[in-house]
């Protein structure tokens, strides 16, 4: 069922709703667009595009894993046992689909401390009334969702109704006695950006990928600060170390925090030696990653989901998306050149 619902009848739903989940959604801090708790429709932010991804509310930035003592070892506790209703838009539902990958399935093994937080997660889709500016969902095939529990339209005028779909049983007691309304939520069907996407149709083709010049204009320009990372629905990377808390004490904790493959000692290993020492090497490993590895891996899908938030975040100004379209174009000409010398490539 669908109902049309003043933004005061919102804040109500939203007070009956805080007694079972915490609500989080974008929110306007200091300088940044970012995920927080919310109680009331005003503070959510919907005109534009959060500048951080959603995933800090299920995977924290820094989570205590276990508490240890010389004798004993046990695991963090949540301490809020509230379930989670997550404003956000189509592209970061797909998003997570590629982190649950990441935690849930690879390896064979889910990872616990993911897992018990994200299964408290039930979605709320926030129709996009526009592409922004950075956004290439629909080159990316992300910008539809269909795997939602409520969808909300926000008034497009000062005073309007919010239009808001119920897809979860359990959320529909919570607007009996709304009014009705046909709403089904709409998905952006073009950007303005449109990025080529790379077919990379034989493994053979990734030696040469590695040796393309254009890794190397990235050695000076990025200054390996990591933002984009950071600011990806779709990056999953994460340090842990044991913190003692008093010099000689064997009391302390594990923590582990997010980590970005474009840190400079990301990959330095005993002895100081670091596997992708320049930028280029960083960006050759992430595009791939993004565009080649993980659809490799677990098929079909691609990683990045095209949110176009790294292109905001970079203080250099780098486009990941025209990286991906460049590469695309690179892709082309190397099957080009090896199909008129050898007749070409076999599908991988
Ligand atoms: S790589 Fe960039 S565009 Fe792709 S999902 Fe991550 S932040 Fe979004
Ligand atoms: S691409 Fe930009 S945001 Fe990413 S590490 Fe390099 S300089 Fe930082």
């Amino acid at each position: 069922m669908s109902y049309a619902i003043g933004s005061a009848g919102m804040d109500q739903i939203l007070a009956e709703l805080s007694k079972k989940y915490r609500i989080f959604a974008p929110k306007q801090g200091k300088q940044y667009i970012r995920y927080g708790e919310v109680s009331s429709v005003g503070e959510i932010v919907w005109q534009e595009k959060s500048h951080f991804s959603p995933k800090e509310v299920f995977y924290p930035i820094v989570q205590t894993l276990l508490y240890f003592t010389d004798t004993e070892c046990r695991e963090s506790e949540i301490k809020d046992e509230r379930e989670i209703l997550l404003f956000l838009r189509a592209c970061d539902i797909n998003g997570i689909r590629r982190l649950d990958q990441m935690f849930l399935k690879n390896g064979g093994q889910a990872d616990n401390f993911y897992q018990r937080m994200r299964e408290k997660v039930k979605f709320v889709l926030m129709e996009c009334a526009e592409s922004f500016e950075t956004c290439f969902c629909v080159s990316m095939g992300s910008n539809v969702a269909e795997n939602y529990d409520l969808a909300v339209r926000f008034p497009r005028e000062a005073g309007g109704e919010l239009a808001v779909e119920v897809k979860d049983p359990a959320l529909e007691p919570y607007f009996a006695g709304q009014k009705p309304c046909a709403f089904t939520p709409e998905f952006i069907r073009e950007n303005k950006k449109q990025v080529q996407v790379p077919a990379i149709s034989s493994r053979d083709l990734v030696p040469e990928i590695h040796a393309l010049p254009f890794w190397k204009e990235f050695d000076e320009k990025c200054i390996g600060c990591g933002g984009c990372n950071t600011v990806c629905i779709t990056c999953s990377c994460f340090d842990t170390a044991d913190i003692v808390y008093r010099e000689g004490s064997r009391d302390g904790e594990r923590r582990r925090a997010w980590s970005s493959c474009m840190l400079t000692d990301f990959t330095t290993m005993a002895g100081g030696h670091s596997v992708r020492a320049a930028s280029g090497d960083k960006m050759r490993f992430k595009t791939m990653h993004k565009v080649y590895d993980f659809q490799r891996r677990f098929g079909e899908e691609n990683m990045c989901v095209g949110c176009g938030r790294c292109d905001m975040r970079c203080p250099k100004d780098i486009h990941f998306s025209e990286t991906i379209h460049t590469l695309a174009q690179e892709v082309e000409r190397l099957k080009a050149e090896q199909g008129s010398k050898e007749g070409g490539y076999a599908n991988a």
